[in-house]
């Protein structure tokens, strides 16, 4: 840590080695007494924040650091208010935020550390590049990557979300389960390359022809869900025709003029009943795919 000048030689007393050590390690650490009197502090403080070296020295008021760290990190009067007000917190706590650093936002992990006799340990660790997995491993999770609808696992949870908005407000709601006719042949036939185009053409088909509030989730290979709030069952065997009818006039191209193929779908519906969950919905909407499957396919069918 630094402590008002570097000694002449680093190995003659034990705090040099010690300050080398604390130079070394990625985390900024800062040590500040009872009466917010920095006491020490090591180098990372100020290049983790892309902070003037001079923002730091020993002995000053730290509450004037941070002032001066609100300044280049675009913080708000109301966040440097709270932050300097945390400063007398008694309690360990940590903290992740985020900051503009030179014009890029960084996140930063904070740990507040209290002393016994007053005063803090505070570290400071740079966690934007595992800020950025968990974002892009959330994204994962809830966007299938083939086709851009929602994976099952986003679905399932925006469904339970619907099922408890319709109820609270007494509104319908209706569930589509699509599936493709024959769809093994498309792969048997054409390749299931040629199989998974079909299956992003009709994301974009059911894109077109929904609301900005509908939802769509491939629950699984070629089936999928359409969740339609604020509508009831006739409204949805509607939606449902177009979007069987618009497949059916599809003609996909694939990667060469002379390839071109047709494909269907079956479609199931049901509207949500009193009390009802959200796997009950689910087996009823599949329960009238079933049927129309049985009935030759190509065709909707509903359940009352
Ligand atoms: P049915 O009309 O009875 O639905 O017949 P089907 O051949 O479509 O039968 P089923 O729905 O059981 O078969 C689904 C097939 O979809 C099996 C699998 O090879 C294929 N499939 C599943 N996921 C994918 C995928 O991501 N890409 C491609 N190309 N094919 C997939
Ligand atoms: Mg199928
Ligand atoms: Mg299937």
């Amino acid at each position: 840590m630094q402590k008002g000048g570097i000694a002449a030689n680093l190995f003659s007393d034990p705090t040099d080695i010690l300050d080398l050590i604390l130079d070394i390690i990625p985390q900024g650490i800062v040590m500040v007494d009872g009466n917010y009197r920095t006491l020490a502090f090591n180098r990372p403080m100020f290049d983790i924040f892309r902070l003037p070296s001079d923002t730091f020295h020993v002995g000053m008021d730290f509450r004037d650091a941070l002032r001066i760290w609100a300044r280049h990190t675009g913080q708000d009067a109301a966040t440097l208010e709270r932050v300097i007000r945390e400063l007398a917190e008694l309690e360990s706590f940590t903290h992740e935020f985020p900051q503009d650093v030179l014009g890029e936002l960084r996140w930063c992990l904070l740990t507040h550390t209290p002393l016994p006799g007053g005063g803090f340990v505070r570290t400071f660790t740079d966690i934007t590049e595992r800020k950025r997995l968990e974002q892009e491993l959330e994204r994962v999770s809830r966007i299938d990557a083939l086709t851009g609808a929602m994976t099952r696992r986003a679905f399932d949870q925006r469904l339970a979300e619907e099922i408890e908005r319709a109820r609270r407000f007494d509104h319908p709601l209706t569930l589509l389960m699509a599936d493709f006719d024959h769809f093994k042949r498309i792969n048997d036939t054409w390749g299931h390359h040629s199989g998974d185009a079909v299956l992003r053409v009709f994301v974009s088909v059911c894109q077109q022809a929904c609301r900005v509030h509908d939802l769509m989730g491939r629950l699984g290979g070629e089936e999928f869900a359409l969740l339609l709030p604020e509508t009831g069952i006739d409204a949805a065997v509607v939606v449902a025709e177009r979007l069987r009818e618009a497949m059916e006039q599809r003609s996909i191209d694939l990667d060469t003029p002379r390839r071109r193929l047709h494909v269907t779908v079956s479609v199931g519906v049901a509207q949500l009943r009193a009390s009802e969950n959200a796997n009950e919905l689910i087996q009823r909407a599949d329960r009238a795919l079933y049927a129309a499957k049985a009935a030759g396919r190509n065709s909707v069918r509903c359940e009352d």
